[in-house]
């Protein structure tokens, strides 16, 4: 998971009050949905050119306003993973079911949104068992991606996940919906997404429905379409699981990247403790290159590994560069109360 830091934030701790409240809220709502009914359609496909896909993620569902998430998807050609609640899929399987039928991928956010880097191994396995029964029940489609609330994790559930045929996937962008962002701050933290990386969303929110479209023309102008999340990579492809399709080199230089050009960073959380947690960050694309990685204040990072780190003036906001010892590099970040917060990739530039 990462966090995005833009800008002044507020305090940071009311994250997980703020998401076990609203939780509450959308359970009660569901009621409503399932009384309602949806009515959804089958989700005419786009043919719009790809050079690359993006995984939009929407966790927290079904919600009382899942059909008007499924509404504005489909209006905007969007299929979208849905990391869902198992609660709440029981309490509203007919809405889980409605996500499939608009074309979306429904997969597992745990039983109720707990805690779970807390829960002895066992108890893991039989919440992530019956999340996984009551989406299969309800859709008919057993979940193969699991994200864990608050993108909280550790090995022993990372492979109580895989025991059960769950690839983790936590996120590259977070969209800060969860934390009151307005419309043009999703769409903006939006236009960060780079090929194959996935964005934090929600059910639920009124300002992540109405970010929709922007967001698809922002991903559109970039050749970027939403995608299907690979059970196998965790990286975002082609709906139908295809790898992306791979671009002709432009020719006269069929090697070398442009000196300042792109590449993909990606990130990964193999260590969490009490106070700190590790980063390990797999640079795409380059073979010297330059990451620019923030963390959420009070969060700090203590140590690095395998790069060459510059801070700005906060502190906050990290620029590692290759210094040889290969394409990935790592750091330690103390929680200082937040550990919730993960890092977020800025930028990746190769040369
Ligand atoms: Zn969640």
């Amino acid at each position: 998971m990462f966090a995005s830091i833009s800008g002044p934030r507020r305090p940071s701790l009311p994250r997980a009050a703020r998401h076990a409240r609203r939780l509450a809220v959308l359970a009660t709502a569901a009621v409503a949905l399932a009384a309602t009914g949806l009515a959804v359609a089958a989700t005419p496909s786009s043919a719009a050119a790809c050079n690359g896909y993006v995984g939009l993620t929407f966790d927290d569902g079904p919600t009382g306003s899942t059909g008007a998430l499924l509404s504005v998807l489909r209006a905007n050609n969007v299929r979208a993973t849905m990391f869902n609640v198992g609660q709440n899929v029981q309490g509203n399987p007919s809405a889980a079911r409605a996500q499939v039928d608009a074309g979306m991928w429904v997969a597992n956010h745990s039983w109720n949104h707990a805690h779970m880097t807390s829960m002895s191994q066992s108890q893991m396995q039989s919440d992530l068992s019956q999340t996984n029964s009551a989406i299969q029940s309800a859709t008919g489609v057993r979940p193969q991606l699991f994200r864990p609330p608050y993108g909280e994790t550790n090995s022993t559930l990372q492979s109580v996940a895989s025991s059960l045929g769950l690839r983790q996937v936590i996120w590259d962008v977070d969209s800060q919906d969860w934390n009151g962002a307005s419309v043009s701050q999703i769409v903006s933290n939006a236009s960060r997404l780079q090929a194959g990386q996935v964005i934090l969303m929600h059910d639920g929110i009124q300002n992540t429905r109405d970010a929709i479209p922007q967001i698809m023309a922002n991903l559109n102008s970039r050749g970027l379409c939403p995608g299907m999340i690979s059970p196998s990579t965790g990286r975002a492809v082609a709906p139908d699981g295809t790898p992306p399709p791979t671009t002709a080199p432009p020719t006269g230089s069929p090697t070398t990247p442009p000196p300042g050009g792109g590449c993909t960073a990606t990130a990964t959380f193999p260590n969490v403790w009490g106070d700190r947690y590790n980063t390990s960050v797999t640079v795409q694309g380059a073979s010297t290159w330059t990451v620019v990685v923030a963390v959420t204040a009070p969060q700090r990072i203590s140590t690095t590994w395998n790069g060459t780190p510059s801070w700005d003036s906060t502190g906050y906001v990290m620029t590692m560069r290759s210094n040889g010892s290969g394409n990935t590099f790592g750091f330690t970040t103390m929680t200082n109360g937040n550990s919730s917060a993960r890092p977020q990739i800025r930028s990746c530039t190769a040369g």
